[in-house]
């Protein structure tokens, strides 16, 4: 019969003695963990599955015909070869955890562990997100004798947190960042520039003449033409760039570790990907073009995050003031 180590630490108490005599054999536990609508399965010490209740099979879609007595529990969970949660607890690897499934696995009890995190799931054929538990169970010696693993399927939670984060973060015409996520963004890439003493660059990308263009088309012609500028913005972005909607018809780049000259190259390729669109426009030119600003700082005591936004901007009046569909560097830096 299978006993925690609290049990067994507990097993002069009344109440523990009356459990045992309750639980009589092994088949009361059996029919206990069928009942269970939590899924549960069990590894004795040589990691070969005891016990696999009714519940993880529907969740792993593995039948525990097929699954006790082996070792091959792992398949349930995983497209590739790697210890369950449960094993690891078993290998007493409870320190090197971390290293293995990152930022997910915490202390769980003093000796298990519990973690949160997506499962390929490869025989349910869905991946799901799971909080799994991993406790040992130990003899009345104090050997461990078995690890015992529950799972929580929480997929309809963690998805509707990403759809709400996806909410928070995303603006709703574009799919690009919205202005909060903007914010946060160019602060924390201002705070990266300032300790790596990286330079930081900025574009403000405004459509021109887009009243007119939206007189012409009307507001869903105007929304449709937006969308399409947010796209070809997007296509010219690396990885660790991020464009976002910083505005109606105003769009902001953040440029992380790209100097002035970089940045003039960026702006020059998004101007003539929107001008390449040809979306027809009245006035006063045949395409839609936009105008942008451009500004580099290298973040230090002195300066701060606003102040390459109002550079920025600054940049993109005086390129409407020129005539619009061009690109514009601060003052001090064109000269
Ligand atoms: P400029 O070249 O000086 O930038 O001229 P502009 O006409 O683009 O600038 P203005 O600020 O006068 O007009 C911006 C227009 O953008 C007015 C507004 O109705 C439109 N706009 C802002 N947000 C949206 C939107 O989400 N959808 C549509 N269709 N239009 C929008
Ligand atoms: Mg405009
Ligand atoms: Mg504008």
């Amino acid at each position: 019969m299978l006993k925690t180590a609290s049990h067994s630490a507990a097993s002069g108490v009344p109440a523990h003695a009356a459990q045992h005599a309750l639980i009589g054999d092994g088949a009361f536990v059996g029919q206990l963990m069928e009942s269970l609508s939590i899924p549960v399965f069990v590894l004795d010490r040589d990691a070969r599955v005891m016990i696999w209740n009714r519940a993880c099979e529907q969740l792993t879609g593995v039948p525990a015909s097929e699954i006790i007595g082996t070792g091959e529990h792992w398949r349930s969970f995983y497209e590739h070869r790697r210890p369950t949660l449960a094993d690891l607890v078993l290998q007493n690897r409870t320190e090197d955890v971390r290293q293995i499934m990152p930022r997910t696995a915490q202390p769980g009890s003093s000796t298990g562990l519990c973690l949160e995190s997506w499962f390929d799931m490869p025989r349910a054929g869905r991946r799901r997100y799971l909080a799994a538990d991993a406790t040992p169970i130990y003899d009345a010696h104090g050997n461990l004798s078995a690890v015992v693993e529950t799972l929580r399927d929480l997929t309809d939670e963690k998805m509707a947190q990403v759809a709400l984060e996806q909410l928070a973060t995303r603006d709703g015409l574009t799919g690009l960042a919205n202005r909060r996520c903007f914010d946060d963004t160019l602060h924390a890439e201002w705070s990266r520039a300032l300790r790596q003493a990286q330079p930081l660059s900025l574009l403000m990308v405004d459509v021109d003449n887009f009243k007119a263009y939206n007189d012409a088309n009307g507001h869903l012609g105007g929304d449709e033409c937006l969308k399409r500028i947010a796209r070809a913005v997007a296509s010219e972005m690396r990885a660790n760039d991020l464009v976002a909607r910083y505005g109606g018809e105003e769009f902001a780049v953040i440029l992380p570790n790209q100097s002035l000259k970089g940045a003039a190259i960026v702006a020059e390729r998004i101007r003539c990907r929107v001008e390449a669109l040809q979306l027809p426009s009245t006035a006063p030119t045949r395409h839609v073009t936009v105008s942008i600003g451009a500004a580099t700082a290298i973040a230090g005591p002195d300066n701060n995050a606003s102040q390459l936004v109002a550079t920025a901007d600054a940049a993109l009046y005086r390129a409407k003031h020129l005539g619009r569909n061009r690109i514009s560097l601060p003052l001090s830096e064109a000269a």
